[in-house]
């Protein structure tokens, strides 16, 4: 942030920014501290932005015509949206002396969209700066890579992060969980929200304690406590990781008994006579079965088919030693 305010102040910014990193690691907030900075009425000493003036509510309240934000419409930013964007690249500031784009969600950009947007970065415009955001760099064209200058945003540290989500009175048990499935204090709001995430440990923890003890109930969970936890593709792939992450636990256990994990706080007992009833071998062969299981994802399986399929594998493998 800090380097930014200063390229502000000594007029060095340049003309095209491409911030790559996770949902909520920060990179909204600092393109619009940069464009409050470049219009505030009264910056502070150390040459930030007041926050308060009518200038910087202004772009607060995404109420300036010299900040254009757009964020995609639904999955994808739409073509009249680019086409705002080429109109408004095209105009004059009305106000201030610079004009600034804010674009979420770049990867989203059809090639044809990119390739247009491509002509402005190409060639610098004064009086205009262009922040494109992305969650996914991979998918970025490669020519509007190499003419942005590209800052990588670090994930908030697990400390700092455990403590964020603290001040937001969520509990130390559902800490441990969501420190483990995420760094974005956006997902973990998204988690969180409808008890989603308590659901998840509380329906996680009767089929795991199901699959101890050999309880072909536990594919019966599949369907009446996981799947309603798999509401969407997002929470899906979470439910996944959860899995991932018991077993991971539970094999962690069996090499060090005394690691003691809280994620799963109901669970502690149940993953040590896990691990100790079975293999490392069957432990390793039921923990790759569960990371297999992204993949299956990804490739559009349906996922209740994929939990039922990992769960009778899962109990196959315990009977053999039942
Ligand atoms: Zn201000």
């Amino acid at each position: 942030m800090n380097h930014f305010i200063h390229l502000v102040t000594t007029n060095r910014l340049s003309h095209a920014y491409l911030f790559s990193g996770l949902p909520g690691c920060g990179k909204r907030a600092v393109a619009q501290v940069v464009a409050m900075r470049l219009f505030c009425q009264q910056p502070t000493n150390s040459g930030l932005p007041c926050g308060h003036c009518p200038e910087c509510r202004r772009i607060l309240a995404g109420d300036n015509p010299d900040v254009v934000m757009v964020e995609p419409d639904g999955q994808r930013i739409k073509i009249d949206q680019v086409r705002y964007i080429k109109d408004e690249f095209s105009k004059s500031p009305v106000e201030g002396a610079t004009k600034v784009f804010i674009i979420e969600g770049a990867e989203t950009l059809t090639t044809n969209a990119a390739n247009g947007l491509l002509k402005f970065i190409e060639e610098p415009v004064a009086n205009r700066v262009i922040f494109l955001l992305t969650t996914n760099k991979s998918m970025i064209l490669p020519t509007i890579l190499s003419r942005s200058q590209v800052v990588e945003f670090p994930a908030l540290s697990s400390s700092a992060f455990a403590d964020t989500l603290r001040e937001r009175q969520i509990s130390d048990n559902q800490i441990s969980l969501l420190s483990a499935l995420t760094n974005s204090l956006e997902i973990a709001e998204k988690l969180t929200n409808d008890d989603w995430l308590a659901n998840c440990q509380h329906e996680l923890s009767r089929w795991f304690g199901q699959l101890a003890k050999r309880d072909d109930m536990a594919f019966v969970t599949v369907s009446t406590g996981l799947m309603p936890l798999a509401s969407d593709r997002d929470h899906q792939g979470v439910l996944l990781d959860a899995i991932i992450l018991l077993w991971e636990t539970t094999l962690r256990v069996k090499y060090l008994p005394d690691a003691l994990d809280t994620a799963f706080p109901e669970l502690q007992q149940t993953t040590v006579n896990v691990a100790q009833s079975l293999t490392r071998q069957q432990l390793l062969d039921i923990l790759t079965a569960a990371l297999g299981t992204k993949k299956l994802l990804a490739s559009n399986m349906n996922i209740q088919s994929i939990l039922e399929t990992l769960t009778l594998n899962i109990l196959a493998e315990l009977k053999k030693v039942a």
